[in-house]
């Protein structure tokens, strides 16, 4: 069986998706690898470095015309669509449930597709394979480094012959995967650290990384399912919007990461927060999306700076900005989910398998993967989703 590695073509994209350390990997337990000339360069791993693991460097046409498995980070460029055919197997995050048009599209294809973020990610065998987490792990990481950089003090405190300096404040809010690595690291730089979730049995891992929780007692818990939170009522959203402004006006950086599944990102911090922050505080939006984000004046991609001095960076593409950890972590997680469904050689779809089920989107034709399918049902009826 023959997997390939494309170069990326999304803007700002510098991730690849299987780096030279996996194509070792995936040698030895008996494929063949192919790599786009130039896939890894924007992350420092050059055409050499795949030869020299054992991958053909190749074009992307005789990629597309040979490979059975083609590997991506993002979906499939203008480039590539054209040059899939029937039977071949797209590996990467699709995001389905966001762009259903894809999977329509590679099903009219006869194009196999498998999305990482589809992962059933409390499972544990699943673990090797989260994709979603690896990726938060590295933008959670850099969103701190982002704010501490755009700040105009110190993060640690620091004495020294010229006086004294304070520690920074830094609030985190939301706690999954990205936020808990950006208390890890907001206090690694020295700074003062506090935490909020609305899902309150984060309180110990937060506490655990020397960071104090936040309570609020203005709204209890909104624990959804699988480890997830649920979408606020109006009432408990202004209340907390509320309460939370009272923390927020003392922080020198704020790092919004807070997520709902299938919902646009709750507004976490409104104008009249921001209009109470001190001149030089920062403001990272890691929820930052075109449908609006946590924080009230946010966009991907941009920076702005409030009339009272509060600048507002809204993420884009964090992880993508520390493309050798990004693309090591994600080339692991992308093998391990490929080598789960490589049995003699070959690649065996089994929707029955708890995996597959939840990353397998189309095959034979047909988009398989519930969910997407019933979004496009809806669209084709009608109805927005
Ligand atoms: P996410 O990106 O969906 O959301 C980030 C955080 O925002 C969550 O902690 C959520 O509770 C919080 N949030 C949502 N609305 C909020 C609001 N109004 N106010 C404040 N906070 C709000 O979450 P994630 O990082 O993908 O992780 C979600 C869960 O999945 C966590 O429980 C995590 O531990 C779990 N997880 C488990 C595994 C595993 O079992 N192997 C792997 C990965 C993640």
């Amino acid at each position: 069986m023959k997997v390939a590695v494309v170069k990326e073509t999304a803007p700002g994209e510098r991730r690849v998706a299987l780096v030279p350390e996996t194509v070792g990997r995936l040698r030895s337990a008996g494929l063949e690898v192919l790599a786009e000339s130039g896939a890894g360069e924007r992350a420092w791993f050059p055409d050499a470095a795949y030869a020299e693991a054992g991958a053909a460097v190749v074009t992307r046409e005789e990629l597309a015309a040979d490979a059975d498995v083609i590997l991506t980070v993002s979906k499939p460029g203008s480039g590539l669509m054209p040059l899939l055919r029937r039977g071949q197997t797209v590996i990467g995050m699709l995001n389905p449930l966001t762009d259903p048009g894809l999977a329509a599209d590679l099903a009219a294809r006869g194009v196999t597709a498998v999305s990482l973020d589809g992962l059933p990610r409390t499972l544990p065998r699943a673990q090797s394979m989260d994709a979603l987490t690896s990726q938060a792990n590295v933008a959670g990481y850099k969103a701190v480094l982002v704010g501490a950089a755009e700040f105009g003090r110190f993060f640690p405190m620091l004495i020294t012959a010229a006086g004294t300096a304070r520690p920074a404040k830094v609030l985190i809010l939301g706690t999954g995967v990205a936020g808990l690595q950006a208390i890890g690291t907001a206090r690694r730089l020295g700074a003062v650290v506090s935490a909020y979730d609305v899902r309150p049995q984060t309180k110990t891992e937060v506490e655990s990384l020397g960071a104090t929780f936040i309570e609020l007692t203005s709204v209890g818990s909104a624990a959804g399912e699988g480890g997830y939170a649920r979408a606020l009522t109006d009432a408990e959203r202004e209340a907390q919007q509320a309460e939370l402004a009272g923390h927020i006006a003392r922080q020198d950086v704020v790092i919004t990461t807070a997520q709902v599944p299938g919902r646009r990102p709750p507004l976490l911090l409104t104008q009249d927060a921001l209009k109470a922050m001190a001149a030089g505080s920062v403001v990272v939006d890691m929820a930052a999306s075109p449908l609006g984000g946590n924080v009230a004046e946010s966009a991907p991609g941009e920076t702005i700076v409030t009339d009272n001095g509060v600048t507002v960076i809204g993420a884009g593409n964090l992880a993508a900005t520390v493309p050798g950890a990004a693309s090591a972590a994600y080339a692991r997680n992308i093998s391990a989910l490929l080598l789960s469904m490589v049995s003699d050689g070959a690649l065996v779809i089994d929707t029955a398998d708890e995996i597959q089920a939840g990353v397998v989107i189309t095959h034979d034709g047909a988009v398989v993967h519930p969910a997407t399918a019933a979004l496009l049902a809806d669209t084709a009826g009608g109805t927005t989703p």
